[in-house]
């Protein structure tokens, strides 16, 4: 069981992959609200961190037996290092790592969990024309040779790396849940859409135990929220201003819902000085440079980290369209600083909305109330400026 202090430590860890200052800042506003405020007496928080998938997995959890709670957590945390051993590429003994040496050679078996990533990241990749795409691997490692060895990927070499990118050339075989490769040389990477996966493996935990109060956070990438904390209607997220570290773009309300964001203060490749995103548009194998950020908000985990990332590469405009026709909220940073928020549909209606206007400046984003009809409270409060209350 790791402590809160051990937690701090691993936040401040120099082998942490996100150091501090690279903090989305999906800051949990809501864990400063009394902890069990005289509407709900006798309930208990518990909260947890733990280094997985090369982040910091955050559980704050509440319920009435301090104990069963705790032990809920734990099992929830079970299952996000359980979700590592089969997605995670950076380990040569995960599951993916085994489909990335062998799917070459033809149909490699797997495990349920795996193929349903699979599954769903391909329908992300259609649904998206390809914006999103798990086959990106053979470009991620041409831009971290790039970085390395601080020359542009360029000519045959970059041609070669593109022809071994396409969800089209990963044959999945439903019958036997089985994959394979088209061409030798292609890698999966689910660094788009793994850790989202993980938080829904974990709320579903938390619900099947009987936890009806809980966050659940992926470092600084994806987030899902279980009812709302005591005395709330909702959690509390900021979402950070992609300029300013220590200010935020807006104040999220989320209820049942995850929410994340891509960003290209995120992670970068220098190459020869120059930054660039470890975000990259899988049709050009070229990092994306039009966004600060994008963040969505979607019913699953795994939904809202696929389609930041896709919607990081689609731009403002094609992301706002692919977004809305499937309902959903999203805050856009562009990086001219225009901006775009709106509400998604409230069960699957989209009437009532009190739109925000399409397109602002991202530093004129004031507090705008999203109130879809039959939702309380309103689903999405924006502010503008950090320390400003939220009506
Ligand atoms: P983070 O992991 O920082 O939360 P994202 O969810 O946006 O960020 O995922 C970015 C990661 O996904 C990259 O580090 C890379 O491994 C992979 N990736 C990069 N571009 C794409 C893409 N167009 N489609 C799918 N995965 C991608
Ligand atoms: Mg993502």
């Amino acid at each position: 069981m790791t402590s809160d202090k051990e937690a701090e430590q691993l936040r401040s860890s120099p082998n942490r992959i996100s150091p501090p200052s690279r903090l989305l800042f999906l800051c949990l506003l809501a864990a400063a609200v009394p902890l069990a405020p005289a509407s709900e007496p006798g309930l208990n928080v518990v909260r947890r961190a733990h280094y997985v998938m090369g982040t910091v997995f955050e559980i704050e959890a509440y319920g009435k037996d301090a104990e069963r709670t705790a032990a809920a957590v734990e099992e929830a945390f079970a299952i996000i290092r359980h979700a590592d051993e089969v997605l995670s590429d950076y380990r040569d003994d995960s599951e993916l790592s085994r489909l990335n040496r062998d799917g070459a050679k033809g149909l490699v078996p797997l495990s349920a969990d795996l193929f349903a990533v699979l599954q769903k990241s391909v329908e992300y990749s259609r649904f998206t024309g390809g914006a999103f795409d798990i086959t990106v691997g053979p470009a991620v490692d041409a831009w971290r040779r790039a970085s390395k060895e601080g020359h542009m990927p360029v000519g045959a070499e970059r041609s070669r790396w593109l022809s071994l990118v396409g969800h089209s050339l990963l044959r999945l075989d439903e019958s036997q849940r089985a994959a394979r490769f088209a061409r030798p040389g292609m890698r999966v990477d689910l660094g788009g859409i793994g850790k989202g996966w993980a938080v829904d493996r974990a709320a579903e935990i938390l619900r099947r135990r009987g936890i009806e109060r809980a966050l659940i956070s992926a470092g600084t990438s994806s987030i899902y929220a279980l009812g709302a904390p005591p005395g709330q209607a909702a959690w509390k997220v900021a979402i950070r201003h992609p300029q300013r570290e220590d200010d935020h773009l807006a104040v999220v309300l989320l209820r049942d819902e995850s929410l994340s964001t891509s960003a290209s203060y995120e992670q970068t490749h220098d190459v020869a000085g120059k930054m660039y995103s470890h975000i990259l548009d899988p049709r050009t194998g070229w990092p994306v440079e039009a966004m600060w950020s994008t963040t969505v908000i979607a019913p699953e985990a795994a939904e809202s980290d696929a389609l930041s990332t896709a919607a990081f590469v689609l731009g403002l405009e094609r992301a706002e369209a692919m977004l809305r026709e499937r309902g959903l909220a999203a805050v856009l940073a562009g990086r001219d600083g225009a901006g775009r928020a709106w509400a998604g549909r409230a069960g699957q209606g989209s009437r009532g909305n009190e739109m925000p206007g399409n397109e602002m400046p991202i530093d004129e984003m004031e507090v705008r109330r999203i109130a879809p009809a039959g939702k309380t409270p309103p689903w999405i409060m924006m502010d503008h400026g950090a320390g400003r209350k939220i009506p």
